[in-house]
C-alpha cells in the first residue's frame, strides 16, 4: 500500500520521538512491501518563528491532504507570551478544526513490564488493563451556551449541555467502529438518570447496535464508571461517552498505567483521515537531552497503521516490538524503576530506544 502521511514534528521533544517513530515506520514499509511518503509540516512554535503563524493555511492544506497526520508536541516557554490567537496551541485547535476530527481516542493499557508504575494494586492491574477511550471532541457543554447574569443582586452562572442525534450517532460509530477492531465490546458512559441529553445519547447508541450484532454494548453511569476504572479495569474493552465525562475519564484512566511518555492517542472524524500524537506535551525540560521517551508517539504511529490504514498485522508488530524491548529491561529515565527494582534495567536515550525497538520488529 502507498501512505502519504503528513508530519508535524513540532517543538520541544517533538523532533525527536518523530524522527524515531518515522525509523520504526520505515522499517515496516520495508518488512510488508508497503511504501510511506512523508511530508513535513510546520506548526506551533516553529512555525511562529517561520511563518509568524502557528498554522499557516498552506500547511493545514498538506494536512486535510493526506492519508493522514503524525503529530509530536508542540509550544514551549519562548512562545508563551505572544498574543493569544498566536500562540502554539492555537495551531492545534485549528488543526483539529480544519481537519474535522470530532473524536478523541486515548488507549489506557498497563505494559505488564511497567505494572509497578500504577498506583493500582497488584491484584488489579494483574487482571490485565488494556482498553480504549472514545471521548467526543466538539459538542457537548464545553461548546454549549455560556453565560453569567446579574439576578436579585448575585451572579448566576449558566452551561448549556446540549447534544443533538446526528453529533451522537457519528461518536457512537466511531466507538462501535473502534469496538470492531479491537475486543467487539463498547460500553456507553452517561448520566441518564439525570439527564435528557444522556437520555437521548442512550437512545442512539442502542438505534446504531442494530448495526453492529457483532458488538457486545452495554450502558454505565458515568459515576459508576468513574469507580470501575480504578476497582475493575479489566472489564472493559473500548469505552464511549460525551465531551466532558471524557475529558475527566480519560485522565483518570491516563493516570492508572504510571507514564505519560507511554500513551498515544488519535483523533478522528467522518473519515479515515486521522490525526495521531503522544498524550504528553514538548517537554521543554528535557529537549535535545536524547532524555524522551518515544515510545508514546511510536504507537501513535501504530494506531495510525491500525485504524486508518487497515493494517492490523502491522501495528500489532510494532506493539510486540515495544513489548520485547520492554521485556529485555531496557527503559527510558521516565520509566525506569528505582532501588532495587533498577539492577535488572538498563536506561537507554530517545534514539537507542527507537533502534532497540526496530531491532525487535519481526513479521
Ligand atoms: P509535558 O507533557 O510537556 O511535560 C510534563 C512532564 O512530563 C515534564 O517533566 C516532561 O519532561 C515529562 N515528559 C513529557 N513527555 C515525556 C516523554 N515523552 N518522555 C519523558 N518525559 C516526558 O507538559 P507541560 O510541561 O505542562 O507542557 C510543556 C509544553 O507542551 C507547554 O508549552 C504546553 O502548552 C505544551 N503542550 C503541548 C501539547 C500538544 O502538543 N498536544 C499537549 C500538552 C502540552
Amino acid at each position: 500500500m502507498n501512505k502519504n502521511i503528513a508530519v508535524i514534528r513540532g517543538d520541544g521533544i517533538g523532533p525527536e520521538i518523530v524522527e524515531q517513530a518515522l525509523l520504526i515506520l520505515d522499517k515496516i514499509a520495508e518488512l510488508y512491501g508497503h511504501t510511506f511518503n512523508y511530508t513535513d509540516v510546520d506548526m506551533g512554535g516553529c512555525a511562529i518563528d517561520k511563518w509568524g503563524d502557528p498554522l499557516p493555511a498552506a500547511e493545514l492544506e498538506k494536512c486535510v491532504n493526506s492519508d493522514s497526520v503524525l503529530l509530536g508536541a508542540v509550544g514551549g516557554d519562548k512562545w508563551n507570551n505572544v498574543p493569544g490567537e498566536m500562540r502554539p496551541e492555537k495551531g492545534l485547535l485549528r488543526l483539529r478544526a480544519g481537519m474535522g476530527v470530532y473524536s478523541n481516542n486515548r488507549p489506557a493499557k498497563i505494559w505488564g513490564q511497567l505494572a509497578s508504575a500504577s498506583p493500582l494494586k497488584k491484584s488489579i492491574v494483574d487482571k490485565g488493563i488494556d482498553f480504549i477511550i472514545v471521548r467526543e471532541l466538539i459538542g457537548g457543554i464545553y461548546f454549549g451556551e455560556h453565560r453569567t447574569d446579574s439576578v436579585d443582586g448575585e451572579d448566576v452562572a449558566t452551561d448549556i449541555l446540549k447534544y443533538s442525534e446526528k453529533e451522537i450517532e457519528r461518536i457512537g460509530r466511531i466507538g462501535f467502529e473502534t469496538a470492531m477492531k479491537r475486543g467487539k465490546k463498547l460500553c456507553s458512559v452517561e448520566k441518564s438518570n439525570v439527564l435528557d441529553s444522556s437520555r437521548l445519547w442512550k437512545k442512539v447508541m442502542h438505534k446504531l447496535a442494530e448495526e453492529y450484532p457483532e458488538v457486545e454494548l452495554s450502558d454505565m453511569l458515568v459515576d459508576n464508571c468513574a469507580m470501575q476504572i480504578v476497582k475493575n479495569p479489566a472489564q472493559f474493552d473500548v469505552i464511549v461517552t460525551e465531551n466532558m465525562f471524557g475529558d475527566i475519564l480519560s485522565d483518570e484512566a491516563s493516570m492508572i498505567t504510571g507514564s505519560i511518555g507511554m500513551i498515544p492517542s488519535s483523533s478522528l472524524g467522518g473519515t479515515s483521515c486521522g490525526l495521531y500524537e503522544p498524550i504528553h506535551g514538548s517537554a521543554p525540560d528535557i529537549a535535545g537531552t536524547d532524555a524522551a521517551n518515544p515510545i508514546g508517539t511510536i504507537l501513535s504511529a501504530a494506531m495510525m497503521l491500525r485504524y486508518s490504514f487497515d493494517m492490523a498485522s502491522e501495528a500489532d508488530a510494532i506493539e510486540n516490538a515495544v513489548s520485547a524491548f520492554l521485556d529485555k529491561g531496557y527503559r527510558t529515565a521516565d520509566i525506569m524503576p528505582n532501588g532495587e527494582d533498577a539492577e535488572s534495567c538498563v536506561k537507554v536515550g530517545c534514539k537507542e530506544c527507537g533502534k532497540l525497538i526496530i531491532e525487535n520488529l519481526k513479521r
